[in-house]
């Protein structure tokens, strides 16, 4: 432990960002660099709990403590390989994860807790920047002979992918885009990624021996029959992709788009890409985004960067309230999630409900909505006589996903679907077919960067048990 008084005398420092009336006019990441007197400053507030509750409520076990300590003690190079023995991408989740370890944080019971997340990035980018993060190369004589097939190569199939190289088996990832990466390339704006940070982790595992095929949709090209007999091993990595819908009277007006079409083409146009489907663009729109998670608040941010001429998020819920009003410790509390994006501008209202839309010459011109209320039982219903209009140009809907896209690759292996519309694994991440393992959104239904990371690597470690009856891979994370 680092300093044992710091956590009483030392208070938590936001991250610092970018202003925002300059940030808006870039797509270039938000935040900046804490200082590092700053950083060690805030490591110094980690208490070194004898249980340490950040710990656990990290989904990859990262060992924050340890490497708390070590940045309070300079000792950076030590930090970097501590925090690497659990996570495969620090620089992912220190940039994007919403951090379920800060309010698991023990001085969360009643302080701010530790910014773990900022520390985490703070130690990543020192490593990158003096060099210490090179390619782990398997020596030839540890070379198993197996082949692995990573469908998919957002974070679960690159961390299932990279896990599986390093005990020595060949892995291919396929890749049904351009681009590698899932979200994080296709998806993830690049004001919160830039897409050099996803490409620079892929170049390191292509020096080390990972193989990438991207154009290379798996059910068509590759088939299903030609990945199960050349390969010993499948992990299934497809992400949960099949965007939620609205089925109202006016949805097939121009201008109504599932949010992922639009996230996917301002990733493109970002990049300096050309966009094959019609053009969805919000420049000098009035724009609506109906549904409140990281989805909407990224076409939020989106929006303004291209000069949309109003912004309004609408969610179908009551506002949740801004601070909770018990101790929910060590659990996530169920609180108004506020981005930085949200600063920037746009109107969020809540308990709106939408019941069609209508337009001219089949482009959209309004939405229909109703106010909605919450019942006894808990159930938000439409609230009478409080119909009204909302004039719009572009509906962008980010009302969640149902699950994996049903495509051929899914149909041919029929594993069938549970409840969440996602891929059911038996023991842990095994699927009905011998061989075959599934991790990530595509497991879990839509989730987060951190679990696809875990889920990525416990996989890995299941498929190097099946095809070689022993692992070295780590069991956590
Ligand atoms: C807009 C948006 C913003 C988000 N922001 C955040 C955030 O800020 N922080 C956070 O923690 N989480 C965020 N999430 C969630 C996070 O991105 C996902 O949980 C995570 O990317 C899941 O990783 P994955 O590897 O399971 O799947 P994905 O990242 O979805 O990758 C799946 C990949 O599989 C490919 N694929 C599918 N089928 C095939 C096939 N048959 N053949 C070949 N390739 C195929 C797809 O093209 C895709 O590239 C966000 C999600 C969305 C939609
Ligand atoms: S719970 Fe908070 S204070 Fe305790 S070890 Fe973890 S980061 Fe440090």
């Amino acid at each position: 432990m680092g300093d044992p008084r710091g956590f009483l005398k030392i208070g938590r420092k936001p991250t610092p960002k970018r202003d925002k009336v300059e940030r808006v006019q870039d797509y270039r990441y938000i935040y900046e660099p804490m200082p590092e007197g700053d950083i060690k400053e805030q490591a110094a507030r980690c208490m070194d709990c004898g249980v340490p509750f950040c710990n656990i409520g990290c989904p990859l076990g990262n060992l924050i403590p340890d490497w708390n300590d070590l940045v309070y003690r300079d000792h950076w190079r030590e930090a970097i390989d501590r925090l690497h023995a659990t996570n495969n991408f620090p620089e992912f989740t220190g940039m994007l994860c919403p951090a379920p370890c800060e309010p698991a944080c023990v001085l969360t019971i009643n302080d701010d807790p530790v910014t773990i997340k900022e520390i985490e990035l703070s130690i990543i980018n020192r490593a990158f920047d003096e060099g210490w993060v090179a390619a782990k190369i398997p020596p030839p004589d540890k070379r198993t002979g197996k082949k692995v097939a990573v469908v998919g190569s957002g974070p679960a199939g690159l961390a299932a992918a990279q896990q599986l190289n390093w005990a020595g088996h060949n892995v291919t990832v396929f890749e049904k885009d351009d681009r590698i990466g899932g979200l994080l390339t296709y998806g993830i704006p690049d004001y919160k990624i830039e897409k050099w940070v996803v490409d620079r982790r892929v170049a390191l595992m292509e020096e080390e021996g990972v193989e990438f095929r991207t154009n290379a949709y798996v059910g068509y090209d590759p088939t299903t029959e030609d990945l199960r007999r050349d390969y010993d091993s499948v992990i299934i990595a497809v992400g949960a992709l099949d965007g939620r819908d609205m089925d109202v009277p006016g949805r097939e007006l121009d201008g109504i788009h599932l949010a992922m079409d639009y996230l996917t083409q301002q990733n493109r146009r970002v990049a300096g890409l050309p966009v094959h489907e019609r053009e969805i663009t919000a420049k000098g729109k009035n724009v609506i985004i109906l549904g409140g998670g990281d989805t909407s608040a990224d076409c939020l941010g989106n929006s303004h960067r291209e000069e949309a001429a109003s912004v309004k998020v609408l969610t179908h819920g009551p506002k949740p309230p801004e601070n909770p009003d018990h101790l929910t410790w060590p659990d996530w509390p169920s609180v108004l999630q506020t981005y930085a994006v949200h600063e920037e501008g746009g109107e969020r209202e809540w308990q709106v409900g939408v019941t069609g839309f209508s337009g001219e010459n089949g482009q959209l011109k309004r939405m229909h909505v109703v106010e909605t209320e919450r019942t006894d039982e808990g159930k938000t219903v439409y609230k009478e006589g409080t119909e009204f209009e909302i004039e719009c140009d572009l509906v962008l809907l980010a009302i969640g996903f149902n699950g994996p896209v049903r495509d051929k690759f899914l149909e041919d292996l029929n594993l069938g679907y549970n409840e969440r519309g996602a891929i059911p694994a038996e023991e842990g991440f095994a699927t009905s077919q011998p061989g075959v393992f599934v991790a990530g959104d595509a497991k879990r239904g839509a989730s987060l960067i951190v679990w696809a990371i875990a889920e990525g690597r416990k996989a890995a470690r299941q498929a190097d048990l099946y095809l070689t009856g022993k692992s070295m891979l780590s069991s956590i994370g």
